[in-house]
């Protein structure tokens, strides 16, 4: 299951990355018929607020229309609709860029402030944009969350 949030969902989506989902977002201004195409040929459930995209007869079936305001509404509408699994494998993609995390060792300790390098041993690189995870506090917390939504 793959998704394409557009730019009202950004959040969102970087939430279904956390949760471990291939999830493409729409970040600069395009058409709607442009995000359709994408979510089309890339085969992915588009995840929107905008009701236009109800008049399009072919997003049909790859439609998901949420009307809540903030995340966790949305996360919510969005467990209500599709069967999502928050907690499917958390931090196995980057947040920023989708693409997914390999597990790296003391060798990019140098990396990370020094504070991190003293609690972890165990990190996760992005190759393509280079940021570095690792289970600190900030991570707990969105891993509390997901569980949380995943009840
Ligand atoms: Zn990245």
């Amino acid at each position: 299951m793959k998704f394409l949030c557009d730019q009202m969902l950004v959040r969102l989506g970087r939430w279904l990355r956390a949760a471990g989902y291939d999830t493409a977002i729409i970040e600069t201004s395009i058409s709607d018929r442009e995000v359709l195409d994408i979510a089309l040929k890339e085969g992915r459930y588009l995840i929107t607020r905008d009701a236009h995209f109800l008049g399009f007869q072919e997003a049909k079936d790859l439609l998901i229309w949420l009307e809540a305001n903030t995340v966790e509404g949305c996360a919510r509408e969005l467990s209500q609709k599709i069967s999502i699994n928050w907690t499917k494998d958390p931090f196995s993609r980057c947040l920023l860029c989708n693409e997914e995390l390999c597990e790296a060792g003391r060798e990019i300790a140098e990396e990370v402030p020094e504070d991190v390098r003293a609690r972890c041993d165990k990190y996760w690189l992005c190759k393509k944009c280079g940021k570095v995870y690792w289970l600190g506090s900030h991570t707990k917390r969105m891993l509390t969350k997901l569980k949380k939504w995943q009840k």
